[in-house]
């Protein structure tokens, strides 16, 4: 039986990990509250004995600081827990000659035009959040002969903090909210990223020559106004009450935020979807499934 470790176990895309990686192998799963075994991604030492110590076939990292705007002001914590421990781990891995899967973002790249990125595209991050994610890849690359690094974006999931979430608090709280309509990409769910995830790691353990970076997300493109307005019309569906009467779009220069976003986040799925032989859902599927879970009345 495969021995699997799950950094990062409790974030959104872990949480669903500790699901479907199941079928798998042997999960062993750690977070930063972990007491036997160090999963602390501030302490890279601590999380290269664990790897040293549970000697897994595949590790597989969820772990990262994901905090957009405050990693601007806190650059070393982000560099230590996206790039400096993913590398101490990345070299343990390579040393037990295990596969090392992990995810980055589409903040790798600057955003400009409005094609979609492919994996050969040339990264040029735009805030301290993509700069340390890209540099963990880097570091992946560098140190390991069997890896998959899957880039995604946008990600939601019942469990968890996001847009989805943030927009569904904010509906029940105010008549009138603004959201930015000039950021494009594709909302993509936890569940996905994780299920997909668990395939390309069953193709790869007979098929090394998988090895390598992947853009992974649901197909479609849209932008946070449109999906804030798809959010508010679904969860009114499901029987939700909101407060929220009237939604402004707004563009990116008009909301200031610390850490500057790509306006175009498009990524261009083809390689994943040859490679592994699968088919990738329309962005709504997967939201319109978790507001309808999220606002089914609890049943008696
Ligand atoms: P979450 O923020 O939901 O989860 C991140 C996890 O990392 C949490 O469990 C968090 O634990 C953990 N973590 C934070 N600090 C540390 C630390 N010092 N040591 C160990 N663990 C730590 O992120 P997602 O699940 O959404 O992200 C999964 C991957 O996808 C990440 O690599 C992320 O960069 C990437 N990604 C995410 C996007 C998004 O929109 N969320 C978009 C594009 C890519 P705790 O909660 O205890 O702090």
């Amino acid at each position: 039986m495969k021995k699997i470790l799950l950094f990062g176990k409790t974030g959104q895309v872990g949480w669903e990990l500790q699901r479907a990686l199941v079928p798998l192998g042997s999960v062993i799963g750690v977070d930063t509250h972990s007491t036997e075994i160090c999963g602390d991604f501030r302490d890279p030492q601590g999380v290269a004995e664990t790897v040293r110590l549970i000697r897994p076939d595949i590790v597989v990292n969820a772990a990262a600081y994901t905090a957009v705007d405050k990693a601007e002001s806190e650059y070393k914590l982000a560099y230590l827990i996206n790039a400096a421990s993913v590398e101490a781990i990345a070299r343990e891995t390579e040393a037990l000659n295990a596969w090392f899967v992990h995810y980055s973002t589409d903040y790798v790249f600057p955003g400009t035009g409005d094609l979609p990125w492919d994996e050969n595209d040339r990264p040029a991050p735009l805030n301290v959040y993509g700069e340390t994610k890209l540099a963990g890849e880097k570091f992946i690359q560098q140190e390991c002969s069997k890896y998959l690094i899957f880039r995604t974006s946008w990600v939601y999931a019942a469990k968890g903090n996001n847009f989805v979430k943030a927009m569904l608090r904010l509906a029940t709280e105010r008549h009138e909210i603004s959201v930015v309509n000039d950021q494009f990409g594709a909302p993509t769910g936890a569940e996905l990223l994780a299920d997909c995830t668990a395939h390309a790691i069953s193709i790869a353990m007979n098929k090394t020559d998988v090895t390598g970076l992947y853009h992974l997300v649901a197909t479609g493109t849209t932008n946070w106004f449109e999906f804030a307005q798809l959010i508010f019309a679904e969860a009114r569906k499901a029987g939700l009450t909101l407060a929220v009467q009237k939604i402004n779009a707004i563009t990116s220069d008009s909301y200031p935020t610390p850490a500057k976003r790509p306006l175009n986040s498009r990524l261009n799925t083809t390689k994943f979807t040859q490679k592994f032989g699968l088919t990738l859902p329309h962005w709504e599927n997967g939201v319109k499934r978790m507001l309808a879970e999220v606002s089914t009345p609890a049943s008696v």
